[in-house]
C-alpha cells in the first residue's frame, strides 16, 4: 500500500485548515497529491517525523508582490521559508503585463520603485501568460496565482496621461483584461494611489471591472485612500463591486494616521452590511503597525503626473513646490496625505539604490542635516531630487488594536504585502519580507492570543484559497496538491526587525509544495516545483 508513497509524514498534530482542532494522523504524499490521511503503515521514501509538531496546508498568501522580484530570486526563499507555498500575486494595480511595447519605457519607471534594481528582466514578453512562461521555465519554488493590474493595463493604453479615457482606450482596456483573464488571471487589482491607476474615475473602474462579472474573477483593490478619506474609499470599492456583481479584496486593510484609528469599526461594519445585500467582500491585513511603499506616493497625484522625469522637473520648478508645500501644511492636498499621517520621523527609507546611506534611517533624520532654511519640505524636495525620487520607505502609520480588530474580524485573511527577497539582497525592507506567518502564530496566537491557532490557520489556507478559487488546494484531503508545512508552535516566531530585516524566521520545520521538499529541517533546499496557477 506505501511502496507509491514519496513522503510519509508521521504523527503529527494535523489541523486541516477548515478552523476545526487538531487531529492526529500520518500523511501520505505521492505524485505532488496527498494520497492517503490516516494511520499509514509501512515504508515511503521519505519520512518526517512529526510528532509534537502541527503539520498544516501550506500558506496560501492573499497579498504578495512576488511577480516583481520572482525572476531576480526564483526560490522565493523570503516566503518559502516562512510556509507560504501559494502566493498571489499582481497586487495593487502594478502586474509585469501586458505591456505595450510602445509604452515599454513607462512601464519599466512605473514598476521601477518595486523591481531588483541591478537586475536584468529582459522585458521580453507581452502578455501575462508569456511573462509567467518565463517564470515557469526558470523554475520557481512556490506556486503563483496572478492577477492583472489595472495600472499596467491602463498605461499599457494611456501611458501616464491623467485625462479620462476614451471609448476607443476604454474598449482597448477590456480587451488587454478579457486576455488576461482568459490566460487564467484570478482578477483584477487597482493601486487607486499610484498613477496612472489613480487617475481613473470610479466610474472607469466600475465599467472595466464589468468584464470579471463574465469570468467570475475577483477585484482586490489598494484602495483610492487609506485615511482621512478611508469611509468614502471603501463606498467606492463597494460601489464597484455590488454595481457588477462581482467579488470584492480590500487589501491590506487599514486606518492610516492618528486622527482615523479606530475607524476600522466602521468600515468593517460597512463590509457586513454590503455583505447583508450580497456584496462578496473581504479584506485582508498584514500583522504590523507600519506600512511600505514607494516615496513617491508621499507626493500629491498631479506632482507624479507624466512619469518621473516630469517630477523631478516639478521638483525644480518654485511654483510647484510652493503649490505641493501648501497640499501639505493645509492639509488640502489631493490624495492621502501620508507625511501627516506617519511624521517625518515615523517615515524609513527602505531600499535606495543610489544612495545606500540613507537606508534604515528616517526622514527626521536625513532632512535635519539638509534644510537650512528650518524648512522641511523644501529639505524633503531637495533630497527627492538627489536620490532622483527612487527609494523605497517604511511608514508608521497605525494603531496596533486596529490592526488586532481586523486581524480578528470574521471577514480578514492575513496576509504580507511583501515580494521575494534573500539575505544579501541589501536595502532595508519591511521585516513582513520575512517574518509575516510566523509573527502571526507567534506573537498573535500563541503571546497575545488574539486569535486562536486553528482560526489564523484557517485564515491563511482555506480561506484565502477559497477567495481566490483555487482548485484542490488549501485543506489536508485526499486528493489535494500536497502543499504542507510542518511547524512547531511552542517556537514559531518572527525574527526580522526595522532595522535588521534580512532574518529567517524560527519553527518553520518543513514545507512541501506540490509534493516536494522546499524547506527540510528549517533549511532551503533550493527545489523548484511551483506552478504557476490559472482560475478555473
Ligand atoms: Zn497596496
Amino acid at each position: 500500500m506505501t511502496e507509491e508513497l514519496d513522503i510519509l509524514i508521521k504523527g503529527g498534530n494535523v489541523l486541516d485548515g477548515t478552523g476545526n482542532p487538531w487531529l492526529r494522523a500520518d500523511i501520505g504524499i505521492g505524485g505532488g497529491k496527498i494520497k492517503r490521511v490516516g494511520v499509514i503503515s509501512g515504508q515511503a521514501k521519505e519520512t518526517i517525523e512529526a510528532s509534537g509538531f502541527v503539520v498544516a496546508p501550506g500558506f496560501v498568501d492573499l497579498h504578495t508582490h512576488n511577480d516583481l522580484t520572482i525572476l531576480a530570486h526564483p526560490n522565493a526563499e523570503s516566503y518559502v521559508m516562512q510556509g507560504v507555498t501559494t502566493a498571489c500575486v499582481g497586487n495593487c494595480g502594478l502586474s509585469m503585463a501586458p505591456v505595450n511595447p510602445a509604452n515599454l519605457n513607462l512601464l519599466k519607471r512605473y514598476l521601477s520603485p518595486f523591481l531588483v534594481s541591478d537586475f536584468d528582466y529582459g522585458w521580453q514578453w507581452k502578455t501575462l501568460s508569456e511573462y509567467y512562461d518565463r517564470v515557469e521555465k526558470q523554475g520557481v519554488s512556490q506556486n503563483l496565482a496572478p492577477l492583472v493590474g489595472q495600472g499596467t493595463i491602463r498605461l499599457a493604453v494611456k501611458g501616464f496621461d491623467s485625462g479620462e479615457v476614451s471609448q476607443d482606450e476604454m474598449a482597448t482596456m477590456k480587451q488587454l483584461l478579457e486576455q488576461s483573464l482568459k490566460e487564467g488571471a484570478f482578477g483584477m487589482s487597482t493601486g487607486l494611489i499610484y498613477p496612472p491607476g489613480s487617475y481613473s474615475t470610479t466610474e472607469e473602474v466600475v465599467e472595466l471591472a464589468g468584464v470579471l462579472a463574465r469570468y467570475g474573477a475577483l477585484y482586490a483593490t489598494h484602495m483610492r485612500n487609506e485615511g482621512d478619506k478611508l469611509l468614502e474609499s471603501l463606498e467606492e470599492a463597494v460601489r464597484i463591486g455590488e454595481e457588477n456583481g462581482v467579488a470584492v479584496e480590500v487589501s491590506h486593510h487599514k486606518a492610516a494616521g492618528k486622527a482615523n484609528w479606530g475607524k476600522v469599526d466602521a468600515t468593517l461594519r460597512m463590509m457586513e452590511q454590503a455583505r447583508k445585500r450580497g456584496v462578496e467582500i473581504n479584506c485582508d491585513v498584514y500583522p504590523y503597525t507600519a506600512g511600505s511603499t514607494t516615496i513617491t506616493a508621499l507626493l500629491p497625484a498631479w506632482a507624479q503626473e507624466g512619469g518621473v522625469e516630469r517630477m523631478l522637473e516639478r521638483l525644480q520648478d518654485r511654483e510647484a513646490r510652493s503649490l505641493m508645500k501648501r497640499g501639505f501644511v493645509e492639509d488640502t492636498m489631493e490624495g492621502e496625505n501620508l507625511i501627516k499621517a506617519a511624521g517625518w520621523d515615523g517615515i524609513l527609507i527602505g531600499a535606495c539604490p543610489s544612495n545606500k546611506e540613507y537606508e534604515g534611517k528616517s526622514l527626521e533624520q536625513i532632512l535635519r542635516g539638509k534644510s537650512e532654511l528650518d524648512d522641511p519640505y523644501e529639505g524633503f524636495f531637495d533630497w527627492l531630487l538627489e536620490i532622483g525620487g527612487h527609494s523605497t520607505m517604511v511608514l508608521f502609520h497605525m494603531d496596533e488594536s486596529d490592526v488586532k480588530t481586523v486581524m480578528s474580524s470574521p471577514l480578514s485573511s492575513i496576509i504580507s504585502d511583501a515580494w521575494v527577497t534573500a539575505p544579501g539582497a541589501g536595502g532595508k525592507p519591511h521585516p513582513r519580507v520575512y517574518g509575516t506567518f510566523p509573527r502571526l502564530l507567534g506573537k498573535y496566537v500563541r503571546e497575545e492570543k488574539t486569535l486562536s491557532l486553528e482560526d489564523a490557520v484557517r485564515k491563511v489556507t482555506s480561506m484565502s484559497a477559497g477567495k481566490l478559487g483555487l482548485q484542490n488546494r488549501g485543506l489536508v484531503r485526499e486528493g489535494f496538491w500536497a502543499d504542507i508545512v510542518v511547524f512547531a508552535p511552542d517556537k514559531v516566531i518572527d525574527k526580522a526587525t526595522y532595522d535588521d530585516p534580512h532574518q529567517y524566521p524560527e519553527g518553520i520545520n518543513y514545507v512541501i509544495v506540490n509534493g516536494e521538499v522546499v524547506v527540510e529541517k528549517g533549511m532551503l533546499t533550493g527545489a523548484r516545483p511551483g506552478k504557476v496557477l490559472k482560475r478555473g
